[in-house]
């Protein structure tokens, strides 16, 4: 399988998609129908999410490895480290090593809550510091996340950018941005990477607005935004209209990103198929 750091090499453009590993046994089969069809669109790469505070460890790891080796799919797993020892981390590459697995998406991750101080802050602080760990051990490809509308917990952008660059610094190949619904944010931040130094890919994080009040949740929870015009253009729809709108404004949002050169798409698909699919068609994309 591919370092995702060679692929961004010999490709123009990359084709990702993110999956959650299932919590119940009955959702398996919904990620699974999603990958059989969104596997056709021969994506670059396809990643696995890590549950808050590692609560999907095991689940993430057997969910990477199942998909690397019943796709052969490249696959690059999330990894938190805020709530880890170094001595977690070390198992989890151990394994990830053995069974092949080349690409990690080296994140903090949100401190949940609930959570007991001592059980968060064990051995890493920040990203960068999970990044130079990994990259000590040698042989990952290793992404970092960047923050197009900067990080909730940032004092302002330009320190965003500049905590970015550490994690560069320490190691990492490429970033994956948190999902933005305005393209302008995302171009301005390439503008303040470029500006720091940071000269490594950078991959817009793609996710369609299906259902106003749900997403209005989500960007609460990430510090992304949604535009007043889209707001406008859902307010008071029925859910398929707003589907409908959602899926329109991402393939025009895809389109601009597409003319603009962006190293790639990455898209978050909540394990459904539907829409990913629908962008990928008005976008062009053909299966085989
Ligand atoms: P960091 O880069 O460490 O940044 C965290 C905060 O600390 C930021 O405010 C930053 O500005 C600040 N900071 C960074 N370095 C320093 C420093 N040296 N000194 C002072 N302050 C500093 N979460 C999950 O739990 N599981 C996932 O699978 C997951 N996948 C994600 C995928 C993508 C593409 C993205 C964009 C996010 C994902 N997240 C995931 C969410 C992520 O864990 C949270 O956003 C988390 O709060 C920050 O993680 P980070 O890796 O960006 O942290």
């Amino acid at each position: 399988m591919l370092k995702i750091s060679e692929i961004l090499t010999s490709k123009n453009m990359t084709l990702s998609f993110e999956f959650f590993p299932p919590k119940k046994v009955e959702n398996e089969k919904i990620l699974f129908d999603t990958i059989d069809v969104l596997k056709n669109y021969k994506p670059d790469f396809v990643s696995v999410t890590y549950g808050a505070g590692g609560s999907t460890k095991d689940k993430t790891v057997d969910w990477t490895i199942k998909i690397l080796k019943e796709y052969e799919l490249n696959v690059m797993m999330h990894l938190t480290c805020i709530s880890s020892t170094r001595n977690d981390i070390d198992l989890i590459l151990e394994k990830l090593k053995t069974e092949g697995v080349e690409n990690i998406l080296a994140l903090r991750g949100d401190i949940p809550k609930d959570f007991p101080v001592e059980e968060v802050r064990k051995d890493f602080n920040y990203a960068y510091e999970l990044v130079r760990y990994i990259r000590g051990k040698n042989g990952f490809s290793i992404g970092v996340a960047g923050y197009p509308e900067g990080h909730l917990e940032s004092e302002n952008l330009e320190k965003d950018i500049e905590y970015l660059k550490i994690k560069v610094e320490s190691g990492a190949d490429f970033v994956i941005t948190q999902l933005f619904f305005d393209n302008r944010y995302f171009f301005e931040f390439l503008n303040r990477a470029t500006q720091v130094g940071i000269n490594i890919p950078i991959i817009p994080g793609i996710m369609p607005v299906l259902n106003l009040s749900q997403v209005q949740r989500f960007v609460e929870m990430c510090g992304a935004t949604v535009p007043e015009k889209l707001v406008k253009k859902l307010d008071g729809k029925t859910l398929e209209d707003m589907y409908k709108v959602g899926i329109e404004y991402a393939i025009l949002q895809c389109k601009e990103l597409i003319v603009n050169n962006v190293k790639g798409l990455h898209f978050y698909t909540l394990n459904k198929y539907n829409a990913t699919k629908e962008i990928l068609e008005g976008l062009g994309y053909v299966t085989e």
